[in-house]
């Protein structure tokens, strides 16, 4: 079986595991800033380590003070994630719809849909590829409000030359083991302004402040800590720290060759009819999670069955997440955002990961082909 995306583990990663059990610490020890430090290196702003994509999220949106009745601007095109927990808050999730370029939100769309209630615009950079960011950017800007970037696809990706962590107010990554690089379960918040920051970590880690400066509850012994506002316990262990240390030394490794496949499943479809190709803007330089391809709605489920029958594991990403019955008191109905819909109606997502083999990656190639002679020119 090959699936859609899996994780690159070396005797390196099971030596670097293996030590962290044998060392003083089993969750947080010296590797945790280890693990913080790396990851700034590669995305240019400081970061905290979470225990999920999912926690980077919740903590993201803590950082900013998130209340019940705020609104964020969001794409419907993403993993549930990225509304739920931003929902948890008492937020109203406003969706605006993507371009079909690049299955991004569409920075067009985004202006119209703020309201005195917003406090964030929140891209997703879909497959990896980074969202407008400069265009997003000026809108927050124009209106006070934050621009958060969830990035669990894009670590490692570029745009216009700056890595995808330092740009946005608050970038979150995920470390799921289908992501570009894992730390089993884990992700991370990236940010450039240090109180967003300090209040993501602090909200990860209890809510407990350990700075003395700080401190309201005075005369204590150096055993103080106390708490200003609820947090909760997101803290990654070092054992997976220590396994995203390794991971992290890979990654320009794995960045090269996710590039290859992607070159390969283009020249491998070139001008094949019926088959949309992913489009990239010239000005990012995209660390590939996914390969998202779309055939003609009609045949989709037929050409997803036909590959996962040849034990080729395709996926689907995403069902338009206001699609969702969680959402039904929201009156939305399927077809609002057309081009978010659209897009999930053809799209598969081929098998992307560091350990696909060129000799696989040909029999997807090749399969694909012959399913799409058959079965989309016996539909048309
Ligand atoms: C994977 C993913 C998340 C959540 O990350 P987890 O580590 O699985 O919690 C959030 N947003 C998007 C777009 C994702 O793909």
């Amino acid at each position: 079986m090959i699936p859609y995306g899996r994780q690159s583990i070396n005797q390196q990663d099971i030596e670097a595991v293996v030590n962290a059990l044998n060392g003083d610490f089993l969750t947080t020890g010296p590797l945790v800033e280890k693990f913080e430090k790396a990851l700034e290196e590669v995305v240019g702003a400081p970061c905290v380590s979470v225990t999920s994509g999912t926690a980077a999220l919740h903590c993201a949106y803590a950082a900013i003070a998130l209340r019940p009745g705020d609104e964020v601007i969001t794409p419907p095109l993403t993993f549930i994630a990225t509304q739920a927990t931003a929902a948890l808050f008492g937020a109203k999730i406003v969706f605006v719809d993507i371009q079909e370029s690049t299955g991004n939100i569409d920075p067009a769309l985004v202006e119209r849909a703020i309201t005195p209630k917003t406090r964030a615009i929140v891209a997703v950079d879909y497959a990896g590829q980074p969202a407008d960011l400069d265009e997003l950017r000026d809108i927050a800007d124009k209106h006070k409000i934050y621009l958060i970037e969830d990035a669990a696809h894009s670590i490692g990706s570029t745009y216009k030359g700056r890595p995808v962590g330092s740009i946005a107010d608050i970038t979150t990554f995920s470390f799921f083991p289908t992501k570009n690089m894992t730390t089993a379960e884990g992700g991370a918040i990236a940010s450039p302004n240090p109180e967003l920051l300090q209040k993501a970590r602090r909200f990860s880690r209890q809510g407990l402040v350990r700075e003395p400066q700080e401190f309201k509850v005075k005369n204590q012994g150096k055993w103080h800590q106390e708490v200003h506002e609820f947090g909760i316990n997101y803290r990654l262990p070092d054992l997976l720290c220590a396994l995203g240390i390794s991971q992290l030394s890979r990654i320009s490794t794995f960045k090269a060759i996710r590039n290859d496949l992607f070159d390969r499943y283009m020249k491998g479809f070139a001008e094949v009819p019926n088959l949309v190709l992913p489009q990239v803007n010239a000005f990012n330089n995209v660390m590939w999670h996914l390969f998202p391809i779309r055939v003609p709605a009609a045949s989709r489920e037929k050409i997803f069955d036909s590959l996962r029958s040849k034990d080729i594991f395709v996926q689907v990403n995403y069902l338009p997440t206001y699609r969702h019955p969680v959402f039904a008191t929201y009156g939305l109905e399927e077809g609002d955002f057309p081009v978010s819909d659209g897009y999930y109606s053809g799209e598969i997502s081929l098998p992307m990961f560091s350990d696909l083999s060129h000799n696989q990656q040909d029999f997807i190639i090749n399969t694909l082909l012959e399913i799409l002679a058959t079965e989309v020119s016996r539909k048309l």
